[in-house]
């Protein structure tokens, strides 16, 4: 069941998807060189506690963190930890979500730490730029599967994998609603998009091939080829303005 939002309710969605972003932000600025992920996640988990939310993944499904941190080659989902460190030229995708007045808001950003290779850079350029498009077909009328090949044929024009284990989704009070939102999938098919959806969209793109698979920890998915893999995300409400980005930060 897809739960349609009322203005009051995308209000407090505004909320949570701005300390949600706002704590993505800061986590970007905390990354540093020999840094656990486990030191970052508290500075987030902190930073979500103390502007009066919780951190949505906090416990869901028995997750044991605030954010999920997964450096280079971990797709999504990795379990910060006091043995795990970042170091300079990785790539770190943060995915953080606050849950405040009912509501979830969920975002992730790809962040480069210090100097990384240019293939690295590339593949967040357009792992970032797919995400956009894929939000420009976030519109009345439109179908969830014109979001998920606007993001599939961007990416694969520069012969990137596409994860199609895992998806997008809609958010509201619970994380993970309805309706699924992939990252592949051909234009016009669907569930059509009306307005007061909020879904998460959020491409998760490899640099070489569409399989990942899952670490003994059950919860880090890496790529099964050791590539790099990206990880962008927004939360997004379809409006009669056309699509509104819920998790915008307002922090410097
Ligand atoms: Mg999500």
């Amino acid at each position: 069941m897809i739960h349609i939002k009322s203005e009051s309710e995308l209000e407090k969605m505004r909320t949570a998807g701005r300390i949600s972003a706002n704590a993505l932000h800061y986590g970007g600025q905390c990354l540093k060189d020999g840094m656990s992920t486990y030191e970052l996640d508290k500075l987030i988990h902190d930073y979500i506690v103390k502007n009066g939310a919780k951190p949505s993944f906090l416990g869901l499904y028995g997750f044991k963190g605030s954010a999920c941190i997964s450096i280079n080659d971990k797709v999504i989902h990795g379990i910060p930890s006091k043995k795990e460190y970042i170091k300079e030229g990785d790539i770190v995708s943060i995915d953080t979500g606050a849950f405040i007045d009912g509501f979830h808001g969920d975002n992730a950003y790809t962040f480069p730490v210090g100097k990384i290779s240019d293939d690295a850079r590339k593949l967040l350029e357009v792992t970032n730029r797919s995400l956009y498009l894929g939000i420009e077909q976030a519109v009345a009328g439109n179908r969830v599967g014109d979001i998920s090949h606007a993001v599939e044929a961007y990416c694969r024009s520069f012969g990137y994998g596409v994860v199609k284990n895992y998806t997008g989704h809609g958010v509201g009070r619970q994380m993970h609603e309805a309706p699924e939102v992939p990252n592949f999938g051909e234009p016009h098919k669907g569930v059509r998009l009306i307005n007061g959806m909020v879904i998460a969209i959020e491409p998760m793109i490899n640099a070489s091939g569409d399989e990942v698979f899952t670490q003994p920890d059950g919860w880090g998915v890496l790529t099964k080829t050791g590539s790099l893999s990206a990880h962008f995300e927004h939360t997004v409400a379809i409006t009669p303005n056309g699509p509104e980005i819920l998790t915008k930060p307002d922090i410097v």
